[in-house]
């Protein structure tokens, strides 16, 4: 397993305090068994990651280990495809699960033969009633609950309905199970909740096996309990549900301990959707080019974007788990993936959105390789030769005909240093009808190869540049905030710029970053290798922001 450390840290959050805890008092005989229950519609995103990072990371910790169950209950909306997609997307984060994948369907038999359980003690009962009808009953805070008037039902005509609702003798929705609780309880959750429904819906694993499902509440806990699961943690929206989580349990013959839930403050950023459902909608309605469009926050699109996993997790370890609900800023996760691309990824040249110079005292035809480091902090990693000729491109964002003041870039008259070729000044352009500059016309210092020359002058812009013989074609895609703050779509999050590239870059491996100087770091698309994604830009901005926050 990646991300693995030897001891567990020094300074300890809740959820490792218990497990300290349990251990401590030998509640689970020594075992840590944690696990990651996704339910398998939709991808991965950077929410889920909070939680594998938590559950495995714990397990790795204590010398335990954690499953990947899939929590499959609901045949509507699950799919084989999100099935691979979760799996692969773990394993991608850096973590593997603990033998092969788990599925709560897969304990659909246990599961029915401890409802059958229940009714046998007389804490469970068929309801005739509709959805609508039991809603209505449950009452509210300060409301009391109203008993269904099949509450009473005997245990030999609760076994038998049952039993027909398995065997597909009613409609969906006729019937259903439910725990025989209290109707007056304070915890709306303990209100006789249902069990189990029917659904004539095809399920991914068991086909049209079963008519009747399991409810989250009914799956959940008994799936951590047939696992031998020790710490069940959750997200801290199912607080509420832990009383009945308990209740369940205690009511049953466990094959292990009893399971103990404990609930975490899910993860929030800004600028980021975390709802599979708003995510979905955004894929289906065709506002982004799919669940790994490099703009998505799953964890798909993180990777074609080009964020490392090992950022991912350092963030995780950054911002610990918290029992109160709180926004991360998006820039905090954005500055562990600059921190680790700007160790990690090689230095090139690209021009984004091109100008051509053309420099008029260059000998004709002649092209100068020059030296420029791979890494300028890193000199073991080497140097490249960048072909340099009369025909440049640079960015149209570094030449301006009416500078503005302490503009050090090109502008006529003003002379630059092109990195690691030559000073440049310009002298005059060319432009369309519209007056638009397309040509910006300079001279060379012959003397200046490398960017130095003899007398030593000083320029204050140092530029970076393409041959426009050698140039490689390319699409470069820009990336803004998906959503703004007020989490409405940005129509303007992705600018697509039909970019220049130096030759090194013809042949970057499939989903390797690079640096291209002075704009950022991009990902080369794993799909092709003439498209380019921004995955960040250069300039800290959570930096910015905790000076702001002093
Ligand atoms: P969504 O709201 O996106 O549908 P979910 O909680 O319904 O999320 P699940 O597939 O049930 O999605 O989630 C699997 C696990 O991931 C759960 O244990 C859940 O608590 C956890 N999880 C989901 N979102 C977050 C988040 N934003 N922060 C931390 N944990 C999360
Ligand atoms: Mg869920």
């Amino acid at each position: 397993m990646a991300h693995e450390s030897d001891s567990a840290p020094e300074s300890v959050d809740f959820v490792r305090e218990k497990v300290l805890a349990d251990l401590a008092a030998g509640t689970f005989g020594g075992r840590v068994l944690t696990r990651f229950p996704p339910e398998p519609n939709g991808y991965l995103h950077i929410g889920h990651a909070k939680s594998i990072c938590l559950n495995f990371g714990i397990a790795s910790e204590f010398g335990g280990a954690c499953n990947l169950r899939f929590d499959d209950t609901n045949p509507e909306t699950e799919d084989h495809e999100y099935i691979d997609a979760i799996i692969a997307d773990v394993r991608w984060l850096g973590f593997e699960p603990a033998g092969e994948p788990k599925y709560a369907s897969d304990y659909f038999e246990q599961l029915y033969q401890w409802a059958e359980h229940l009714i046998e003690r007389g804490l469970a009962y068929v309801d005739d009633q509709d959805a609508d009808t039991i809603s209505a009953q449950r009452g509210g805070f300060g409301q009391p609950g109203v008993e269904s008037p099949h509450r009473d039902r005997s245990v030999e005509e609760n076994l038998d309905l049952f039993r027909q609702m398995r065997d597909g003798a009613f409609a969906d929705g006729a019937r259903v199970l439910r725990a025989k609780i209290d109707m007056q309880a304070e915890n709306m959750q303990l209100r006789d909740p249902v069990l189990y429904r029917i659904r004539r819906v095809p399920h991914v694993r068991t086909g049209e096996g079963w008519v009747i499902y399991p409810t989250y509440d009914w799956a959940h806990g008994q799936s951590d309990a047939i696992e031998g699961i020790t710490q069940s943690i959750c997200t801290l929206e199912f607080a509420d549900h832990r009383p009945l989580y308990d209740w369940c349990l205690s009511h049953l013959d466990l094959p292990y301990e009893k399971p103990e839930q404990t609930e975490f403050a899910r993860l929030n950023l800004t600028h980021t959707v975390t709802s599979k459902r708003k995510l979905k909608a955004l894929v289906d309605d065709g506002n982004v080019d799919g669940w790994d469009d490099p703009r998505m926050p799953t964890l798909r699109g993180m990777r074609r974007r080009g964020y490392p996993a090992s950022a991912i997790r350092a963030f995780m370890d950054q911002i610990g788990v918290a029992k109160n609900n709180s926004i991360v800023d998006i820039e905090l996760l954005e500055s562990f993936v600059r921190d680790e691309l700007n160790d990690t990824s090689l230095r090139r040249m690209a021009v984004v959105k091109p100008l051509k110079v053309v420099i008029t005292n260059w000998p004709d035809g002649q092209v100068v390789m020059v030296e420029a480091p791979n890494h300028q902090q890193k000199p073991e990693t080497g140097t490249r030769q960048v072909p340099f000729s009369g025909e440049l491109w640079i960015e149209q964002d570094d030449f301006e005909l009416v500078p503005p003041p302490k503009y050090y870039r090109l502008s006529p008259g003003n002379e630059v240093r092109l990195r690691a070729g030559f000073y440049i000044t310009a002298n005059d352009v060319v432009t369309d009808d519209d007056g638009t500059v397309v040509e910006v016309r300079c001279t060379y210092d012959p003397e200046s190869e490398g960017g130095q020359t003899p007398d030593g002058r000083k320029v204050k812009a140092t530029m970076h540049w393409v041959s426009a013989r050698h140039a490689v074609d390319a699409t470069v895609h820009l990336y803004d905030r998906l959503v703004d703050s007020e989490g409405e779509l940005n129509p303007a999050s992705r600018t697509v710029c039909q970019a220049k590239l130096e030759p090194a870059l013809a042949d970057v491996a499939p989903g390797q970053v690079i640096q291209f100087e002075r704009l950022g770091y991009f990902a080369v698309d794993p799909d092709d290798r003439r498209l380019f994604h921004r995955t960040v830009g250069l300039r800290d901005e959570w930096a910015n922001i905790k000076k702001r926050q002093k």
